[in-house]
């Protein structure tokens, strides 16, 4: 099973970065071809299933990764689905006029920016990221997309913590290929 093969490739780092947290690492996954492939055809096999149940005509215009291991993989799900994509940075690191919007961090209050002109009003948007927690990441680019007009179809991560549930922060559904609980 897919879920199976890409939940084996994740390593998982007790007591990384600090002490009572374990980091599950998804390079291991980017190492091996075959578990990176699987990933993708995973992630677009379901926004295909997404957008058909929606509408046949529907179509996702933008695929926006959050800072930085979004980056590794949402310009190729943007790439087979013929999405732009567009990244979510931390603060300072964009040029050009950009939104921003703040989110907590487990120690005070950290900063998303998103190029202003990067999403025209209306179009349809998925946010990617590795991993979900909080959710508070994930709701701060939410945030940047609305305040660019674009209309979120869908959050998809490759790990969500389930316990924490960050579902119930966001404004569109959230897809994860492996449970956490
Ligand atoms: P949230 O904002 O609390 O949902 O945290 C999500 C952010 O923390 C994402 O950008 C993740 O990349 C990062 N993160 C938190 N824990 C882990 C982990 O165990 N592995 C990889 N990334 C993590």
């Amino acid at each position: 099973m897919d879920t199976e093969y890409i939940k084996s490739q994740l390593v998982p780092h007790p007591d990384f970065p600090k002490k009572g947290i374990v980091f599950l690492d998804m390079f291991p996954l980017l190492r091996n071809p075959v578990a990176f492939e699987t990933l993708i055809t995973n992630f677009v096999h379901h926004l295909t299933a997404v957008t058909i149940a929606k509408s046949p005509n529907r179509k996702i215009d933008v695929v926006v990764g959050l800072d930085a291991r979004g980056f590794l993989f949402g310009p190729i799900i943007a790439l087979r689905l013929g999405a732009a994509f567009v990244p979510v940075r931390k603060q300072g690191k964009l040029p050009g006029k950009c939104h921003s919007a703040s989110y907590e961090k487990e120690y005070g209050v950290d900063s998303f920016e998103m190029q202003a002109d990067a999403i025209e009003p209306g179009q349809s948007v998925v946010v990617v990221d590795d991993l979900i927690a909080t959710g508070g990441s994930a709701k701060a680019a939410g945030e940047l997309v609305a305040k660019s007009g674009g209309k979120i179809l869908e959050y998809l991560f490759i790990i969500e913590l389930t316990f924490l549930k960050a579902a119930e922060k966001l404004d569109a559904p959230l897809y994860s290929i492996v449970q956490v609980d």
